[in-house]
């Protein structure tokens, strides 16, 4: 209660300013002398002083004074000498001074006096922890190592492989090297050493041509404007520049003019002063620094070396609180060159180690036999339109926890992009960017000389999406983007991006590995995969005799011997079968001339029955003559089948031209020429490929000559029309799907040979890429990408009698044979037709030859008896005619002849025998 009343008298004291009542309080505790070193009027002066007065107002027992001398920084001598004074006059601990040189000297004198000393200076990692006396002095500043990691961390986090490292003083230079000591192996770094307060635009300018973007550097925070001011007039701090500022203390600098265009600067800061107790604090010092004209006007930004003594403040008051009975804290008065020693010295600097606090800077851990500040936390800040935010927080145990939320580090950069006209380069290839044809009286200018899939697309992202204004421009040369390994530089697209001609390059600009080392790339917003574009075979001419081509010529001759061979061999077999000598007359049972019918006549007769798959009316019945007609229909069986289906197969096929049907069939010849689009992903694709048929593919686009390799896909589409099936071009299976709306005679050939996409490009870490990335996801999601491909690949109403005529060309292939395909059958019908009218016409002279003969007649008479019987097609009976030996069997013949041509005469009307 008493304690409470003692607070609060305090409190009251302390607010209503009442000197009197303030005194009276402070008068009933014991006074701690607490010495500081500082260089005069410094805040970090008022942070201590503030530190002890809020202890002085909180402690029961104790009133805790500072007391300060003053020696300018660096200058050893006199705060070694502001050291033996303060022994003299007698204090419990000395902090300060806060350079390393002073810090060293007042540490010699403390310990000597058994007095602890802290001190909050960087040190370089060797020197410490190494041949530290006991006890040691404490030092608050960030242990350097753990500091410079935290850097490295950092610079590995954002993925920085290639960097440039400036310092300015032998300090910053260990502090970079510790940082190298973290970097991976395949790191790539410059340390290049600036001069402080010279002109170092030279050496600037130089690190702007060797392309570097990314630049840690290391300097006093007075220095930074100076550094910073001269990269900007050598452009090398503008857009896409990243800088991470080493000094701890440059979050407080005012970087209002620092925040060019898209630069990034990024640094650290080792407490969090969104603390509601270092806001507090700092309300102090600033009313305090207000007060005493001498301290420099706050930054409303708290310096670490201030941050670092209030907690230095707050350790000693803290531990003097909480050191145990026994422990005497009696500043006593010691002389510098005397031999005596504070007896409760090292006991109270064990308690200092061994106490620890939650400070401005964090949780004080001390290391206890160096006296090093081991644990710490990192802010990581990045600044902005409103100065430095925090973007994450870092500690050894933690790693980074990054604090800002896609949405709000997508409105910080909406923010900074605001004024900014985003520069869009492309490279004219329909359907993804063309020149915009203007009709009579039309100008276009700006974007709308142009139109396209990628134009409709950045309009989409960059105006529609983020709001945000682009121009778009074509990349000289209109390559898309390879890397030179003589020059070690990349051109097309690549190149723009890299030289930061452009913030964004968009066209069908495929993501491949070697690109993606260079340059960022979104989301991919089409996938895709190499193909063959080949043209189609012109349908063959059709054949008269196509129906032939089932078989090839040796096999119809093949089968036209074993016909014969067949047909003869039957009627040789006949002939010496038994069972094949029929009784002519089967009622005459002992018949005296058994009959044999397979002379060669009917021999071929059955055998060509057969394989026109009629059969015969009279069939063998010897074993050895039905067994070779059994094997004779086998053989007909098979050929027949074998016809027909290649037959069918033959016809529909005849316009399918299957000799490239892969990109093997390709690589494993040689006259079809092939190649790609020079400098692109696809030639990268054969130039790299382990895969041997793709190796032999690349080898065979290189030798050949005239060069296979085109500038373009129009013109790699124009040589495959032209080519006449000697070209086939290598091409992106959507730029194949485009083409293919619109050329009737272009065809793919097989599948992928590989699946990859196209990307939006831009510089590495462009602070727009996630919000550029996420409109391209949000524009997938919404199927505005697939309306977009659509529109631009969909044949105009030009093309589209080729889509009609493809359907009719298929339709017809498929179900009708026209006559010039089956016309050599007609033919074959005609002949065989023609052939069996002569044959029938030298039978019936034949005929007429035995007639006349027989009968006695002359042979015209017998002529024309028979074609007029032959004609006279009611009759449907013809009389045996029996020759006679005599006249007046050749009178009977005459009266019949005569009969029979009066008749047909009567037939045909005409006058035969007048
Ligand atoms: N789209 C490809 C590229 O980005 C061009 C090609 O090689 O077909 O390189």
């Amino acid at each position: 209660m008493q304690e409470f009343h003692l607070i609060v008298l305090g409190l009251l004291a302390l607010c209503s300013n009442t000197e009197g009542a303030f005194r009276h309080f402070m008068l009933r505790k014991k006074t701690i002398n607490i010495g500081v070193i500082l260089p005069p009027n410094t805040v970090t002066e008022v942070a201590f002083a503030s530190a002890l007065a809020r202890a002085s107002m909180e402690s029961q027992k104790y009133n805790f004074v500072m007391n300060i001398k003053y020696a300018p920084h660096g200058d050893s001598f006199a705060a070694s000498k502001a050291a033996c004074e303060l022994l003299a006059s007698g204090v419990i601990a000395i902090f300060g001074p806060t350079d390393s040189n002073s810090a060293d000297a007042v540490e010699a004198h403390c310990r000597a006096a058994g007095i602890p000393h802290i001190q909050a200076v960087w040190r370089p990692p060797p020197l410490r922890g190494l041949d530290r006396p006991s006890p040691p002095s404490i030092n608050l500043f960030p242990e350097a190592m753990e500091l410079s990691r935290a850097v490295a961390l950092y610079v590995k986090d954002n993925d920085w492989t290639s960097y440039t490292l400036l310092y300015d003083d032998d300090e910053g230079l260990i502090r970079l090297q510790e940082v190298l000591k973290h970097a991976d192996p395949e790191h790539k770094w410059l340390v290049k050493r600036l001069k402080p307060g010279e002109d170092n635009r030279q050496l600037l300018k130089s690190l702007k041509a060797t392309g570097q973007t990314r630049v840690i550097l290391d300097c006093p925070s007075d220095r930074v404007l100076d550094y910073l001011r001269q990269a900007h007039e050598v452009k090398f701090f503008e857009d896409y520049m990243s800088y991470v500022l080493m000094s701890l203390d440059a979050h407080t600098l005012d970087l209002q003019e620092l925040r060019y265009g898209l630069s990034n600067v990024t640094c650290l800061r080792i407490f969090d002063h969104s603390d509601s107790r270092t806001r507090s604090y700092l309300a102090d010092w600033e009313a305090r620094s207000t007060a005493d004209v001498r301290i420099p006007k706050m930054t409303h930004e708290i310096t670490v070396e201030a941050a670092l003594a209030s907690d230095a403040a707050r350790l000693i008051t803290d531990s003097v609180e909480s050191a145990p009975e026994d422990f005497k804290i009696e500043p006593t008065p010691i002389e510098c060159d005397s031999e005596n020693q504070w007896e409760a010295g090292p006991d109270f600097t064990e308690h200092l180690l061994t106490n620890p606090i939650v400070g401005i800077t964090g949780k004080l851990l001390l290391e206890n036999t160096t006296g090093e500040r081991t644990n710490f936390n990192v802010e990581i800040m990045e600044l902005s339109n409103s100065g430095f935010n925090s973007i994450a927080k870092w500690n050894a145990e933690l790693g980074f926890v990054y604090v800002r939320t896609a949405n709000e580090d997508s409105d910080l950069l909406t923010e900074k992009w605001q004024n900014k006209t985003f520069r869009v380069v492309s490279r004219i290839g329909a359907p993804y960017l063309v020149e915009r044809k203007p009709k009579e009286g039309e100008v276009f200018i700006g974007n709308d000389r142009y139109e396209g899939y990628s134009k409709d697309l950045i309009h989409e992202i960059l105006k529609e999406t983020l709001h945000l204004n682009y121009e778009i421009e074509i990349v000289p040369g209109n390559g898309y983007g390879s890397y030179n390994k003589d020059t070690k530089k990349w051109d097309g697209l690549i190149g723009h991006l890299l030289e930061r001609k452009s913030d964004l390059a968009i066209c069908d600009l495929t993501i491949t590995y070697e690109r993606r080392s260079a340059v960022d790339f979104t989301t991919p917003f089409m996938t895709l995969g190499i193909s063959i574009l080949y043209s189609k075979p012109t349908p063959p001419e059709p054949e008269l005799f196509s129906f032939l081509k089932p078989f090839s010529v040796d096999v119809w001759i093949y089968m036209a011997a074993a016909y014969l061979m067949v047909s003869l061999m039957l009627h040789i077999l006949a002939r010496l079968a038994p069972n094949d000598w029929e009784n002519p007359h089967p009622c005459d049972k002992s018949p005296e001339e058994l009959e044999n019918i397979w002379h060669i006549k009917n021999c071929c007769w059955l055998t060509v029955g057969s394989i026109m798959t009629q059969g015969s009316d009279i069939l063998p019945k010897g074993y050895s003559t039905r067994w070779v007609c059994g094997m004779w229909w086998f053989f007909a069986l098979i050929m027949c089948s074998s016809y027909t289906a290649n037959l069918a197969a033959f016809l529909t096929n005849a316009a399918m031209d299957d000799s490239i049907k892969s990109a093997e069939d390709l690589a494993m010849q040689t006259k079809i020429k092939y190649g790609t689009v020079v400098g692109g992903s696809t030639s990268s694709f054969f130039k790299r490929s382990n895969v041997s048929t793709y190796q032999r593919m690349w080898a065979a686009m290189e030798s050949a000559r005239p060069s296979v390799f085109v500038k373009n896909n129009d013109e790699g589409v124009e040589r495959v029309l032209k080519g006449k099936r000697s070209y086939a071009f290598l091409m992106e299976s959507t730029a194949i799907e485009y083409q293919l709306e619109r050329h009737c005679d272009l065809m793919q050939v097989g599948g992928l040979l590989d699946s990859k996409g196209y990307g939006i490009a831009m510089p590495f870490d462009s602070f727009y890429r996630t919000a550029v990335d996420n409109a391209v996801l949000k524009l997938a999601e919404s199927g505005r990408l697939v309306e977009l491909k659509n529109k631009w690949w969909q044949a105009s109403e030009d093309d589209e009698a080729c889509v009609e005529q493809e359907a009719t060309e298929e339709g017809a292939s498929a179900a009708e044979l026209g006559v010039d395909n089956v016309g050599g059958v007609f033919v074959v019908l005609g002949i065989g037709c023609g052939m069996a009218a002569g044959m029938g016409a030298l039978e019936f002279l034949w005929h007429v030859r035995d007639v006349a003969i027989e009968q006695k007649m002359t042979q015209a008479e017998a002529f024309w008896a028979e074609l007029a019987f032959a004609l006279s097609f009611w009759e449907t009976e013809k009389p045996v005619q029996h020759s006679r030996p005599s006249s007046s069997a050749s009178g009977d013949i005459a009266s019949r002849a005569s009969s029979v041509l009066r008749s047909a005469a009567d037939l045909f009307n005409i006058d035969v025998f007048k």
